[in-house]
């Protein structure tokens, strides 16, 4: 684990809706967490469970209408990102907090060069001729270990291979040497091998850069090999927060403990049944009441507390770890083994 430098962001009950024809999404309900120099903190859930909309939100990325900031803060370095209009904030993406997203061929522009691309980012967010800029591109393309990167900067994104690509994007966000790199799922669609490098690579970047990382993820192997602290979301709400051998080694939530549990082991016999969650995620326009985990939760004791009380997320058990659990502390008993750092699977 890296020792945290100043608070960068700090995250306060942040909340976002969408409105659709069939009702009010709220997407993000209460969210709070901080992020630290140097630190990578985690943000882990299935689809849908609000850990994408969390970070597009800080970005003014959500698209309005249909998406709604309705409340909550994002203050980085002092300053409210909420609120903030499209000017200030193009000011603070790219240049002090960059996004990696999981589809680097949507994000890349098919009739540029990668070079030319990265160059443009560096001229939009640093003062620099065309000629740096270009040198630039190059010099970054040569730290996320693209082979001949001179050459290769005059290549057109369909030239490169998928984990080439998701290369250049990361070379891209980290040209302008942001204090914050947000990676929504960086590996989802690259094959086994490939992922491996790519979050090699980013652990990499941030020793060399002591840029902070948010990582999105479904994939708990991949939390257990980077993150220092991890934020657990179910529902649009998270429901436990911690460090990371915390969260994995005395987990608070059933809902961490099912995501942990349905991860193939490289130690079990081969064979051996996935446990999965049972039932699926529940409608983010009509929730369960009380907890919204109850239908899908073994610990659940129905109808009081878990279908009355929605349980709010609190340090009951450990100081610095919060889970949002009526029984944390028998959850925290409960024996199921961590992830090693490589194992990877979607949760179901
Ligand atoms: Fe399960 Fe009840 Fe805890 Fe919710 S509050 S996670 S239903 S035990």
């Amino acid at each position: 684990m890296t020792e945290p430098g100043e608070l960068l962001l700090s995250v306060r009950d942040l909340r976002t809706e969408f409105r659709t024809d069939a009702g009010v999404v709220k997407a993000v309900d209460g969210v709070s967490y901080d992020v630290y120099e140097n630190e990578v903190v985690g943000i882990v859930g299935e689809s849908g469970s609000g850990k994408s909309v969390t970070a597009m939100s800080i970005m003014g990325l959500v698209p309005d209408p249909p998406g709604r900031i309705t409340s909550g803060q994002a203050v980085w370095k002092g300053r409210d990102l909420i609120g903030l209009d499209d000017k200030a904030l193009r000011g603070v993406r790219g240049g002090e907090i960059a996004v990696v997203f999981q589809d680097p061929m949507s994000s890349l522009n098919p009739v540029h060069t990668v070079g030319r691309q990265i160059a443009e980012m560096v001229r939009l967010h640093r003062r620099a001729s065309r000629k740096q800029a270009a040198e630039r591109a190059v010099e970054m393309m040569d730290l996320v270990g693209i082979p001949q990167a001179r050459r290769r900067a005059r290549s057109y994104p369909h030239e490169f291979s998928g984990g080439m690509r998701q290369r250049v994007m990361i070379a891209m966000a980290l040209s302008c040497e942001p204090d914050l790199l947000i990676a929504d799922e960086p590996t989802t669609a690259l094959d086994v091998t490939i992922q491996a490098q790519v979050l090699e690579l980013l652990q990499e970047v941030k020793e060399r850069t002591s840029s902070a990382i948010l990582l999105i993820t479904h994939d708990l192997g991949v939390v257990a090999g980077m993150a220092d602290q991890v934020l657990v979301m179910y529902a649009g709400k998270a429901v436990e927060r911690g460090s990371a051998p915390e969260v994995f080694h005395r987990s608070q939530h059933p809902y961490t403990l099912g995501l942990l549990s349905s991860l193939p082991r490289v130690d079990e016999d081969a064979g051996t049944r996935l446990r999965p969650i049972q039932g699926t995620p529940p409608s983010l326009i009509h929730l369960p009441p009380g907890c919204s985990f109850h239908p899908r939760c073994p610990f659940a004791r129905t109808p009081a507390p878990c279908v009355t009380d929605e349980p709010p997320l609190e340090e009951a058990v450990t100081p610095g770890h919060a889970a949002a659990c009526h029984f944390a502390e028998e959850v925290s008993a409960a024996d199921v083994l961590a992830p090693s750092p490589s194992s990877s699977a979607d949760t179901p």
